[in-house]
Parts: structure tokens; C-alpha cells; sequence
């Protein structure tokens, strides 16, 4: 019979040895430094040394900007059919699932901002980079309609390469869906903020990320509808520098203002209060 102890890791430490804590290190993007990560955490998962922003999974911006513990999930059950039969779809959402731990790419609910309860929303970069299929639509049709039936401000933060094209037409009319919500609630005379994050294109910059009341933008976000590349190549003109940037689109009016993540919260908070939002 095998001995447990021979599958034991010999203890190789030395006496009088301080024990060296791994401390998980990301490379950014943008500068191309190691970082610490609980470091990168306490900036807002933004670069120190460049001012790079990383990508935010939803979950992370829902404790980063609503009440602790005040989100109630809603609709969080629903997500995507493969309607066409689109080639290797299926294995893409499963594969999109796993690599993001959601079931689709937003995550929509109720929750409270300094107190002021709102409804809420948060893309998910991590799920086929936030595009917008039949069920992302439906999720946040259904949030609009909440709001408005509970007299709700929506908050939202917008990432998104646009409406999925595995889902064809289907995606395609989640913008025409997303948006007639988001009258009803206006013409109620509700408020709709939104976040545009990097990136926020095609169908989704759109539809609501551009119908917000007020929208703001994160610094360097990519907004527009077309990406700078597919223009370049369409026109054969070089574009401006920073082109379509979260600055660029603040100059041409495209956006209301920028906000850094350090400030979001305290933003949406104001905002919510000056627009009738009383705390709870
Ligand atoms: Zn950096």
C-alpha cells in the first residue's frame, strides 16, 4: 500500500523565512507594466502609471457604484436561443458563459444610489463583448417598463461592440424595442442616465446609450456607431486624432460629460437628488 505522505509537497521553507504572499500582478494594456491588482482595485481598475481604464465585468460596477447589498437581480434566469441556426453560435454562447460567469451580456435590476432607489443596469464586456441579442434587449425592455411602473429613475452603463449579428434581424429590432421603451419612461417624465464605457458601438450606441436624458462617458471611451477603422477604410480619408474618443465626442457635443470612475458614484448620486430622488 502507497504511503499518503509520498503525494505530500515536501515543506521546503526554511526556519526563520518570512513567508512571501503571491500577490495576483495584471498587465495593463496601456502601459504595459505589471501591476498589483488589489493596487489596480483601490484605483478603480485604473492604471496609475497611464490612466489606462480596464475593463469592468457588470458585477464589478454594481458594487462599485449602488448602495452595499441594496441590488435586487432581476430577470436574471433569461438569455439567449440560437434562432437562426447561426454556425457555431451555440458553442459561442456556452463558451461566452463560462469565460464570463453570466448568462447574458447585461445584468439589469433594482437597487439605490446614496439611498435614492433606482432601476440599474450594467453591460458585460466579458459576454461576446456586450453585444446585444434578443435577450439582452428583452432584459432591458422589461427594466424600462419596471422603472416606469414603479416611477423609477434607470442608470445604466453601456459596453458594447453592437447588435449580435448571430441573431440577425432579431438583434436588429432590440433597438427599435429597447428604444420605445425608453420613450414610454421619458414621456413619463422619468429620468434615464447613462454611462458610456469603452466601447459603446454599433447598435447600441444607436439606441439607448444615445437616448439617455444626460449622458456621461468614461475618459478614452470608444463611442460611435462605425468603428474608426471600418471609416478609414470606407472614406480612404485619415481620420483626426483621438477620433471618436470619449473627448472627442464631449467636443462635439456627442456626450454630456466625462466622469472618472473615482467620481461616478457620487455623480449619479447628486443627480438622482436634483432630479427629485428621495433617499430611502
Ligand atoms: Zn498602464
Amino acid at each position: 500500500m502507497l504511503q499518503k505522505s509520498l503525494f505530500k509537497k515536501p515543506n521546503l521553507k526554511l526556519e526563520g523565512e518570512p513567508a512571501i504572499a503571491a500577490v495576483p500582478m495584471i498587465d495593463c494594456p496601456g502601459c504595459r507594466h505589471r501591476l498589483e491588482l488589489p493596487e489596480l482595485e483601490k484605483e478603480y481598475y485604473v492604471c496609475p502609471r497611464c490612466g489606462y481604464s480596464h475593463k469592468l465585468t457588470a458585477r464589478r460596477r454594481i458594487g462599485m457604484i449602488l448602495d452595499a447589498e441594496s441590488f435586487r437581480e432581476l430577470d436574471a434566469g433569461m438569455e439567449s436561443r440560437d434562432p437562426l441556426q447561426f454556425p457555431a453560435y451555440a458553442e459561442k454562447l456556452e463558451q461566452a458563459k463560462a469565460v464570463s460567469g453570466e448568462k447574458e451580456a447585461v445584468v439589469t435590476g433594482l437597487g439605490s444610489i446614496q439611498g435614492v432607489p433606482c432601476a440599474f443596469f450594467a453591460m458585460e464586456p466579458g459576454f461576446m463583448m456586450g453585444s446585444m441579442g434578443a435577450a439582452v434587449g428583452e432584459k432591458l425592455t422589461r427594466l424600462f417598463e419596471r422603472a416606469l411602473k414603479d416611477r423609477l429613475p434607470v442608470i445604466g452603463f453601456t459596453v458594447s461592440g453592437g447588435a449580435r449579428v448571430q441573431e440577425g434581424i432579431l438583434s436588429l429590432m432590440q433597438m427599435a424595442k429597447v428604444s420605445g421603451a425608453v420613450r414610454r419612461h421619458s414621456d413619463a417624465g422619468l429620468l434615464y442616465t447613462a454611462v458610456l464605457c469603452d466601447a459603446t458601438t454599433g447598435g447600441v450606441a444607436a439606441s439607448f446609450a444615445m437616448q439617455a436624458d444626460i449622458i456621461l462617458a468614461e475618459p478614452g471611451a470608444l463611442i460611435g456607431f462605425a468603428g474608426p477603422r471600418v471609416i478609414e477604410q470606407t472614406t480612404r480619408q485619415k481620420l483626426p486624432a483621438g477620433f471618436q474618443r470619449a473627448e472627442f465626442q464631449l467636443e462635439k457635443g456627442f456626450v454630456g460629460t466625462l466622469c472618472k470612475r473615482s467620481e461616478q458614484r457620487s455623480l449619479l448620486g447628486m443627480l438622482l437628488k436634483m432630479h427629485g430622488g428621495k433617499e430611502r
